[in-house]
């Protein structure tokens, strides 16, 4: 008997029949004899539905208060789920009770809408499930030291679940989706991507930070620091498949390095349009520089990603960064009203049309060529590069949005990524 957590998003999640689905999966997985903790994404589109409404309200703001309530408002989608999934398990002959994240307490700082886990105390959870219960808690939310519930960011549900199966120590965290694994891009730009058995931690990580959203970053670094059995597989088989059968289906994410990922150069692309792009045109090549323009966006709490400085011409050089494209506005805003006049009034140019395209593989450390494959790759089909960054296992490039699809198609090809190929 081992205590597993099963984690299901939103589509998995998304009308009472899909409902009743998940209650038939697990109760098979409880009455196999293990003891069972779940955790529910909102129904598919409930989080939009109701940030939608909150816009319609209120359209931008920047004030605390505002976001306290956003959070209020946003986790009442898995809280609906979650009562909702311990009455389908009730239906089903099973013990069953939910608990939202304050309930548990799953404990969090007060960044709202983008809170961090702090501890999770498992006293009330473990009781339940020493009574035969099967616990549904909620996902994406906690609760801060003052009593605000907050939110995880989006994609949080994947968070809490393993962040749950760590501080209970749970043999293995089940991500059920609406996919059948983690693939080599997403199936839904390229058909032909490939369901990878195995990825190994530090290729997920940099795939989830670079944008596959199918699994949310946090949660895989919480897998790595804990060493959580983690695992992305299908809602959508039939419910009573083998139980056997099921747990070795889809993507393990795998914690040492073995033979076959090694041969692997590129295991995976990625790609986001999240990002934008600001550029300053002619500023004066001199020290402090890159901190007048960097520690003011930093200051306004905006993360920068990309940064490129060209070699100066007369004394002048260019400055290049990416932001996520929800802070574009209000970054070119504040570097208009507070920075361009001490820097000489530069020419300033935003472009929130891009996007970053990332090939992601550990057997880059152990190649050369791979980033001039890729820049090959992308110039035979005439798209040009804008950015470029690179680490040890990964190259990014930013490009114009219009050709991501073409872009992440061509690459999967030129790595010889399609089904049937490794
Ligand atoms: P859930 O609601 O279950 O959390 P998400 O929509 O957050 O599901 O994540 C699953 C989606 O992630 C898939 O439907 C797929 O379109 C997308 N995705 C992006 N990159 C990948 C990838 N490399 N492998 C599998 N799915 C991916
Ligand atoms: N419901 C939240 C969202 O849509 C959390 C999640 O689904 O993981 O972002
Ligand atoms: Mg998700």
């Amino acid at each position: 008997m081992a205590l597993i957590v099963h984690k299901y998003g939103g589509t998995s999640m998304g009308s009472t029949e899909r409902i009743r689905n998940v209650a038939k999966r697990v109760a098979k997985w409880a009455r196999a004899g293990h003891q069972m903790v779940v955790v529910p994404s909102a129904m598919s589109g409930e989080t939009n539905r109701l940030l939608g409404l909150a816009k319609e309200l209120a359209l931008q703001s920047s004030n605390a208060e505002h976001f306290r309530e956003l959070d209020a408002l946003a986790a009442t989608g898995e809280q609906a789920s979650s009562a909702l999934l311990a009455i389908a398990l009730q239906a089903e002959g099973m013990s069953s009770v939910s608990y939202a994240g304050w309930q548990v307490p799953i404990r969090t700082d007060s960044a709202f809408t983008k809170a961090r886990i702090e501890s999770i105390d498992d006293a009330r959870v473990r009781a339940d499930l020493s009574a035969g219960k099967v616990v549904i808690i909620t996902g994406f939310q906690g609760v801060d030291s003052e009593g605000h519930i907050t939110t995880l960011g989006r994609g949080g549900s994947d968070t809490s679940a393993v962040a749950v199966a760590a501080a209970m120590k749970a043999a293995e965290c089940l991500i059920y989706t609406d996919v059948d694994g983690v693939y080599t891009t997403d199936p839904r730009v390229v058909p032909e991507a490939r369901r990878l058995h195995t990825v190994s931690f530090e290729e997920m990580l940099e795939m989830a930070s670079l944008g596959s959203k199918v699994l949310q970053i946090r949660s895989v670094e919480f897998a790595g620091k804990y060493k959580v059995p983690l695992r992305v597989l299908s809602s959508f088989t039939p419910w009573d498949i083998d139980i056997h059968e099921e747990a070795k289906s889809g993507t393990l994410i795998t914690f040492e390095e073995d033979e076959q990922m090694e041969q692997a150069i590129v295991s995976g692309i990625a790609f986001t349009r999240d990002e934008a792009k600001i550029s300053i045109i002619g500023v004066p090549d001199k020290p402090g520089i890159a901190f007048k323009i960097l520690g003011a966006v930093a200051q306004a709490n905006i993360e920068v990603d990309m940064i490129i400085q060209n070699i100066s011409k007369g004394g002048l050089t260019d400055f290049s960064f990416t932001v996520n494209r929800n802070d574009h506005v209000r970054a070119m805003d504040l570097l208009k009203s507070q920075v361009m006049a001490e820097l000489g009034a530069p020419e300033i140019i935003g472009d929130a049309k891009i996007c970053k395209v990332s090939i992601v593989g550990i057997g880059m450390r152990s190649h050369v060529g791979v980033a001039s494959r890729m820049f090959e790759c992308l110039s035979a089909e005439g798209i040009n590069i804008q950015m470029i960054s690179t680490s040890e296992i990964k190259t990014s490039v930013v490009i114009d949005e219009k050709y991501l699809e073409l872009a992440v198609r061509a690459l999967h090809k030129a790595f010889d990524l399609e089904k049937n190929q490794a």
